[in-house]
């Protein structure tokens, strides 16, 4: 089968192919698991940390990417849950052990055995991935392929970014980033909480334009002081400044949930400016989102289902997955960017 493979970890911007489009051999299903032929699959933000070695694969070369949508084609001894044919999701949750304390009370996301898709086991850059049937995930009719991978990530990580800041209706919300994850959160804010209004703050001027479209209260850039403040923040964006003005943004008693699994360090100095009267007093909260369960997952393609959610995407061929990455990286940024396989 043909796989962009990831074997050197380095700076995106010194080098700007950092996957090669190979022909390695077919995966083969193994017991309990379901061959895929993959149709499309999304581009995320985490490949970035894991070419730039910030959350590096354990081993290399390995096949990068984590919002698989494909259809069953085999499927393995005792993998009876599927169909062949069936269209079915792969999200970054490839395996967790089961058994620990974490696993055992629906905190899997949490398990010291977490094993990811693309990173600690082959994902969906490539025709062709395996998964164990206990992992994949019956993708709703109401979705396109297309439209689908960006939900099981972006949307699933914005799903329990957005139920961990514990937000009630009526209260202000600030996302700070305006990325696939945060498009999709402002899209859940409106339908379930319709009484919320959303601060957005982004770099980029069409981040801000995108965020209006949809129906953001507010927009401003990462320095602004929102015109109120705020009940709970969602912070995606890679640095640290954001973090601190967010703190400050933050009403009394406010949360502000970190969904990013690594942060750059090139602007950690601004940590220093953290002010204790200023960020932390009054009973401000900060707490970072660690990957997805497999319920995160199921809960939001049904909600997404019935909203419906429908993700802006941007669709790449599958040779232009560099192309892509590298846009990300830059914050060339409108929704989800997907990649169409087969
Ligand atoms: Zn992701
Ligand atoms: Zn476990």
């Amino acid at each position: 089968m043909k796989a962009f493979v990831f074997s050197r970890i380095g700076d995106l911007r010194e080098d700007r192919n950092p996957l090669e489009l190979r022909v390695v051999p077919d995966p083969n299903p193994k017991k309990g698991e379901v061959l895929l032929r993959v149709l499309v699959c999304g581009v995320c933000h985490t490949e970035l940390d894991e070419i730039e070695g910030r959350t590096p694969p354990p081993r290399l070369p390995v096949i990068l990417g984590h919002q698989v949508v494909g259809r069953v084609e085999q499927t393995g001894v005792g993998a009876g849950r599927f169909r062949i044919g069936d269209r079915v999701g792969v999200a970054w949750i490839y395996s967790a052990c089961g058994t620990c304390k974490f696993c055992r009370s629906g905190q899997e996301n949490l398990c010291a055995g977490f094993r990811a898709t693309g990173r600690d086991a082959d994902g969906g850059y490539a025709e062709y991935m395996t998964v164990s049937q206990d992992f994949a995930y019956d993708i709703p009719e109401v979705f396109c392929d297309t439209e689908a991978a960006p939900l099981l990530c972006a949307g699933a990580i914005g799903f329990r970014s957005l139920n961990l800041t514990g937000l009630r209706d009526g209260q202000r919300l600030g996302l700070t980033g305006f990325g696939a994850s945060g498009h999709l959160v402002l899209l859940m804010v409106k339908h379930k909480f319709p009484g919320t209004q959303v601060f957005v703050f982004a770099r980029a001027g069409k981040e801000r334009e995108f965020a209006r479209e949809l129906g953001a209260e507010w927009t401003g850039g990462p320095d602004e002081a929102s015109p109120v403040k705020l009940d709970a923040i969602i912070d995606t964006t890679p640095a640290w400044k954001p973090v601190v003005e967010a703190l400050s943004n933050l009403d009394a008693g406010g949360r502000l949930v970190v969904n990013a699994i690594r942060k750059e360090n090139s602007d950690q100095d601004y940590l220093l400016k953290l002010d204790y009267p200023r960020h932390l007093w009054m009973e401000k909260e900060t707490k970072s989102v660690a990957n997805v369960t497999r319920a995160d997952v199921a809960e939001f393609l049904k909600l997404a289902a019935e909203i419906p959610i429908k993700p802006e995407v941007e669709v790449y061929p599958f040779e232009e997955a560099n192309r892509a990455l590298l846009e990300i990286k830059e914050r060339r940024i409108r929704g989800a960017k997907v990649l169409r396989i087969s």
